[in-house]
């Protein structure tokens, strides 16, 4: 059978290992993994999500409501906007879709840093749309100016901050930046990890409501799969004018976000005191991190998000991570961005020390 040409070039995404998965192949037992690969808050669901989640079970044979209204009515609160600037995707992942597939075709341009989110590319190939990246890994604004001027896009993502590497544009020059972009280009601004960045550094916080007060064709994008502990829920959120929105919407399947979703999205936006918590331990943990590092003479990138990238010189990363693999341990190998490094996902106190010991062990 012969399919649409554009997905001889598309790769499909890998996410990292599920826990079933290390039970399987290599006999740990499921209370003994410890997953960081995937930026998930290592502190579970807030207990009060979990109440409400059980609450609207029994609601499951009616459709969502599609309108999302409370949902969107709290973000619009949250983030000082309109409702009319809000849309809401099954992750925010579904979003980035919505503005690739509003955007682009074959003969488009999606510019972005060498080493960023995966799906940017993964999403823009599917249009048959030409991915340009930047020479360097993190974002460096200068690249991106250079090779908008001399060759334009029809979309731009930042990310900020930035997955896989952690590092983080400061706003100020975010804005310069956007001064710069012409109307016609879409910007996104991905805030995946916005709520850790402006918790380390205020200089690096984004106001969506300042954003798209003064910006036509910028959007921002958040999610609650990271910090609000709700990945398993899937759901992620768009911040434009009207106009982007409304486009974005005529993409969008009909009832796209579930019940449950809703309801545990709403009461996780209630409950900021765990979100903020859950922040505050995030950046203890991380200088054990550090430290760690640091102590066997490896360097980092300082992070402004729930993850580190630790570059293991002396070693090979992809071994290392293997052999964390098989005892229980989940991280992500970055051989495949070219980088001898793993990623590590912040975890709880009591994970975190276990993974220095299970590393002592493996090196
Ligand atoms: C996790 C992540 C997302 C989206 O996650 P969803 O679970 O789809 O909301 C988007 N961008 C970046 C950079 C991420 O790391």
């Amino acid at each position: 059978m012969t399919f649409n040409k554009v997905l001889d070039d598309v790769k499909t995404y890998e996410a990292g290992k599920p826990i079933e998965l290390v039970v399987r192949e290599y006999g740990v037992k499921p209370e003994d993994i410890i997953k960081l690969a995937s930026n998930e808050n290592p502190y579970g669901t807030s207990p009060k999500v979990v109440k409400k989640l059980k609450d609207v079970a029994k609601s499951a044979f009616v459709y969502p409501d599609d309108s999302m209204y409370e949902l969107k009515e709290a973000l619009a609160a949250k983030f000082k906007v309109d409702e009319a600037n809000v849309i809401i995707g099954a992750g925010s992942d579904q979003v980035i879709e919505f503005c690739v597939h509003a955007k682009c075709d074959s003969n488009s341009k999606i510019l972005m840093a060498k080493t960023t989110f995966a799906m940017y590319e993964i999403y823009g190939k599917q249009t048959g749309a030409t991915i340009l990246k930047t020479p360097s890994d993190e974002h460096n604004l200068d690249e991106f100016r250079e090779i908008y001027k001399s060759q334009g896009a029809d979309i731009i993502f930042l990310c900020l901050p930035n997955n896989p590497l952690g590092e983080c544009l400061d706003a100020k020059n975010v804005y310069e930046f956007l001064d710069e972009v012409d109307e016609n280009t879409l910007v996104v601004l991905d805030g995946a990890y916005q709520e850790f960045a402006s918790y380390k550094d205020g200089a690096k916080a984004i106001s969506p409501s300042d954003v798209i007060v003064k910006y036509p064709n910028v959007i921002y994008l958040g999610t609650f799969s990271k910090a609000y502990a709700l990945g398993g829920m899937r759901v992620g959120y768009g911040i434009a004018q009207n106009d982007i929105i409304k486009n974005l919407y005529k993409l969008r399947p009909p009832f796209n976000i579930t019940t449950p979703t809703l309801a545990g999205a709403i009461e996780a936006l209630k409950d900021e005191e765990f979100v903020n918590d859950c922040i505050v331990k995030n950046f203890e943990q991380m200088k054990r991190y550090e430290q760690y590092a640091d102590s066997k003479g490896f360097t980092y990138i300082p992070s402004y998000t729930n993850f580190i990238t630790i570059y293991l010189d002396g070693y090979i990363s992809k071994e290392v991570a293997q052999n964390l693999l098989e005892r229980g341990v989940i991280v992500r190998d970055m051989t495949g961005y070219g980088f001898n490094a793993i990623r590590i996902t912040i975890g709880t106190q009591e994970q975190n020390s276990k993974v220095f010991k299970i590393l002592d062990l493996v090196l």
